[in-house]
């Protein structure tokens, strides 16, 4: 029998936000009671700045907060950096590691973003574990192959659905208003969840598997409501609560 999933829809707000983008957060608590929040798990990851002022905007509302980037160590001399634990003590309980962007601009391996995911459950948050194939990589015929190495060698042992979000994200997609077909999406989501069954056993069917890159609300439905997809990681739509709550009724 399959196992049933709640959706996840959650937005990765970058590095974008001031104190007075809170009035953004209290339009989508305003906008997403029932039955929306019966259905649908719904998280916003600010820039580390807002976090403390977003989960207390948040608290006892639908909407968590979440981190998007976490150091492995809990403190140290670490100049700039935050670690799970300062995350937690703000309010968080998800934690995005290895994002494209941070695989990218910080040449993060996957064995660093094993770390990061490492600490974020030593704090008690969910790790949301990024993957995703270059464009180069896709015209090569290799992106199964590619995302099946970076979740193997991203995602600690001892994984369960409490602890672990797997967010497929082809690199190309991001940002570029480019999607992948339905089709290949499914393909890819088989594929992460049968590599996580080789980590986790039975408990990868639990697993919630978002996507993204690029969704709208123009393109959600199809792409939220395919086999094996569990939600959205949502971008440059995340910003705008009427954008957002759109994506999220995809579930509806
Ligand atoms: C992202 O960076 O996680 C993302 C999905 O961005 P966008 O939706 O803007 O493509």
């Amino acid at each position: 029998m399959p196992v049933a999933r709640r959706p996840l829809v959650a937005g990765n707000w970058k590095m974008n936000g001031l104190r007075h983008s809170g009035a953004e957060l209290l339009a989508m608590i305003e906008g997403c009671g029932a039955p929306l929040a019966e259905k649908v798990d719904l998280l916003i990851c600010p820039p580390a700045t807002l976090l403390a002022q977003f989960a207390a905007e948040a608290a006892g509302s639908p909407i968590a907060v979440g981190g998007q980037d976490c150091h492995k160590k809990a403190s140290g001399a670490h100049t700039g950096d935050v670690s799970a634990e300062m995350l937690a003590d703000a309010g968080a309980r998800f934690v995005i590691v290895g994002h494209s962007e941070r695989r990218s601009d910080h040449q993060e391996s996957d064995e660093t973003v094993r770390a990061k995911a490492q600490a974020a459950w030593r704090t008690g948050l969910t790790a949301i574990v990024c993957v995703g194939e270059t464009q180069a990589q896709r015209e090569a015929g290799e992106a199964l192959a590619v995302v099946a190495a970076q979740v193997r060698g991203s995602v600690p042992d001892g994984a369960s659905a409490d602890t672990l979000v797997v967010a497929y994200e082809p690199v190309w997609a991001i940002g570029s208003g480019l999607v992948p077909t339905v089709e290949d999406v499914e393909e890819m989501h088989g594929e992460i969840r049968r590599v996580l069954s080789e980590r986790a056993g039975a408990e990868a069917a639990r697993v919630r598997i978002l996507y993204g890159g690029s969704v709208k609300p123009e393109n959600c439905t199809a792409l939220l409501n395919a086999a094996d997809v569990d939600g959205a990681l949502v971008g440059g739509a995340s910003l705008k609560a009427g954008d957002f709550l759109a994506i999220a009724r995809a579930y509806l």
